[in-house]
């Protein structure tokens, strides 16, 4: 038996993760964790049974003890309800399925407490992977991809040795406006940007694929997930999403993995690794593809990938920082209060204005995020 704890359990990857759960008798679903969304997390606890759930106000917290009150569930709330989840005595790994920054303090709670963590809240390792890696190796845990490419690239890796890796070839699709130039851009809808080519996801991560900061999010995220450094890291625009990622030897060979776009792939492969196990859902079929595309991404128009290496290139709280303006900027976007194209100046006056603390700790992390934050309320 496994026994998993969800932290996001109401979102894109913690729906997912709780389809895995119900096909696979061998998951315990011990803990659950949302922000707003009582009402389906009444259901999944009802349906799941855990030992304890969590979301984020003290008023919903009270509104489902009451409705939960027939069953043997603690209730929790707030910052210090989401660290009980994480670190919850009975769970062998935590699925990281929060969005944002909010994930950084609970992540570290679960490793402090031993769990393996099945990483997807990547805002956590873009911020603070300087600290989340070694403390991973300190404690004797694993961090186990979620994010589809990192999920490919570490199954590339399986059988060979991390000293023989040449480069990673991170995959991309292009997002929904690929191939279009920023006049184009300019009047984009909201509409437009949520509707993703291939993936089904969250409404931030469906935002920072459309300007390609997801991309770079995930640049800085393989680098401290993979040890790499980002001059190893190569983004190829692969617009069918059959290709997940890659990895290249030294010796030239390419290994990749390729799948239908479905989280569940990783989902699961993480939640039991080393073993694999059946999955149903579609497959690829290879006499219906006729060719596979390749392409050069373009960094003059989509600027994720730019900032992120600029990011990692001055390291410090700068990469919190290009989290932290691009995560209040898609809020925005989402909120109808800004234009697509603002959410590249945004970013890039938050950039420029930093002054970079070099090795920061939490603390230090969490303020940057904050003064970012004050920094475009004032501003925008
Ligand atoms: P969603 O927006 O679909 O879900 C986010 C989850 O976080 C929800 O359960 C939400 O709860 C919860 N949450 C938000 N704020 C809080 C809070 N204050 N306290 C507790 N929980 C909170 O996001 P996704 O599932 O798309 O993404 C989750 C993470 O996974 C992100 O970091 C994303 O980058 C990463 N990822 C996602 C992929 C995908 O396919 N979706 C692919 C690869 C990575 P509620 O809704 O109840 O408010």
């Amino acid at each position: 038996m496994k026994n998993v704890a969800v932290i996001g359990s109401t979102g894109s990857i913690g729906t997912q993760t709780l389809e895995i759960a119900r096909a696979n008798k061998e998951i315990n679903i011990c803990a659950l964790s949302c922000g707003f969304n009582i009402e389906l997390i009444e259901k999944q606890a009802r349906e799941f049974q855990p030992e304890i759930v969590g979301v984020w106000s003290e008023e919903d917290a009270k509104a489902l003890r009451q409705s939960l009150a027939d069953m043997n569930i603690r209730v929790v709330s707030g910052m210090e309800g989401l660290i009980e989840i994480a670190e919850y005595k009975t769970s062998d790994i935590v699925v990281t399925a929060i969005v944002g920054m909010i994930g950084i303090q609970p992540t570290i709670a679960a490793i402090k407490a031993g769990k393996d963590i099945a990483l997807a809240n990547k805002e956590t390792l873009v911020t603070a992977g300087h600290i989340i890696m070694p403390l991973a190796k300190e404690y004797g845990v694993s961090i186990l991809p979620v994010d589809s490419e990192h999920s490919a690239i570490f199954q590339a890796m399986q059988g060979n040795t991390h000293g023989d890796v040449a480069k990673l070839l991170l995959t991309a699709s292009g997002g929904p406006f690929r191939g279009k130039d920023r006049e184009f851009l300019k009047n984009v809808r909201l509409e437009d940007a949520l509707k993703h080519p291939n993936w089904s996801m969250g409404r931030k991560i469906t935002i920072d694929s459309a300007t390609m900061v997801n991309k770079g999010l995930e640049v800085i995220e393989a680098k401290w997930l993979f040890d790499i450094e980002p001059e190893q890291i190569q983004v190829v625009i692969q617009p069918q999403s059959i290709i997940h990622s890659m990895v290249e030897y030294q010796d030239g060979a390419v290994i990749a993995q390729l799948g239908t776009p479905d989280m569940k792939l990783p989902i699961q492969y993480a939640l039991f690794y080393p073993e694999r196990r059946y999955l149903a859902g579609d497959r690829l079929d290879f006499y219906k593809i006729s060719s596979v595309i390749f392409e050069k991404p373009d960094t003059d128009t989509f600027l994720g990938l730019q900032f992120a290496y600029e990011a990692i290139g001055k390291g410090g709280t700068m990469p919190t920082v290009l989290n932290a303006a691009n995560e209040k900027a898609v809020s925005m976007f989402l909120n109808r209060k800004i234009k697509f194209l603002d959410i590249y100046d945004i970013i890039r006056e938050c950039m420029e204005s930093h002054k970079v603390i070099d090795n920061p700790d939490i603390e230090q992390i969490l303020e940057t995020e904050k003064s970012v934050y004050n920094y475009i309320e004032g501003r925008w």
